[in-house]
């Protein structure tokens, strides 16, 4: 069995673009409009030392109704079924209380997690990463998923883990 990495995190902060940027494929819906992705999509990841699932979702928004309780769900399942999940939030848009209600239910899950800053192509990372600190699940890893960057490393990083 390969072992099955989620992607989670509020919508628009880049889970579709790594997606696409994990297993070199254009297939996930990647928008401007956030929430597209809708369900959970399933893919071989190809960056990093050995092949793995890796999971998209359609976010983890922190609100409760109608389709986005549906989302969530479906996020919360991916969780579940994972044996590592990366929690990506925006290094643009700093810290957001979304992102510590996600990291909240993250951490109750109990899987190893790993909290991923995308759009940092040109943000001075140690500030940046700084600031996510406080979400209190370990270290911040800085990445641009559009620019291909710290993507391997990150990848590294998880597979000492699962
Ligand atoms: P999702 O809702 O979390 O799946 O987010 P998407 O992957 O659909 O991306 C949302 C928006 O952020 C799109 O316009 C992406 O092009 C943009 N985006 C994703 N990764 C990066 C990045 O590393 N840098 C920048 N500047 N934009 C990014
Ligand atoms: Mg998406």
């Amino acid at each position: 069995m390969l072992p099955v990495i989620a992607l989670v995190g509020r919508p628009n902060v880049g889970k579709s673009t790594l997606f696409n940027c994990l297993t070199r494929s254009k297939s996930a819906l990647v928008a401007d409009y956030p929430g597209l992705t809708r369900d959970r999509q399933y893919g071989l990841g190809k960056v990093g030392p050995a092949p793995y699932l890796v999971v998209d979702t359609g976010g983890l928004t922190g609100e409760g109704e109608g389709i986005d309780a549906l989302i969530a769900q479906q996020a919360e399942k991916a969780v579940e079924e994972a044996d590592a999940v990366l929690l990506l939030v925006d290094g643009r848009a700093g810290l957001s209380s979304a992102d510590e209600e996600i990291a909240a239910r993250l951490r109750r899950s109990g899987k190893p997690l790993f909290l991923v800053v995308n759009k940092t192509e040109h943000l001075e990372l140690s500030r940046v990463l700084a600031d996510f600190h406080q979400l209190g699940i370990g270290e911040p890893w800085g990445i641009s998923a559009t620019h291909s960057r710290g993507v391997h490393t990150l990848m590294d990083r998880v597979f000492d883990a699962v």
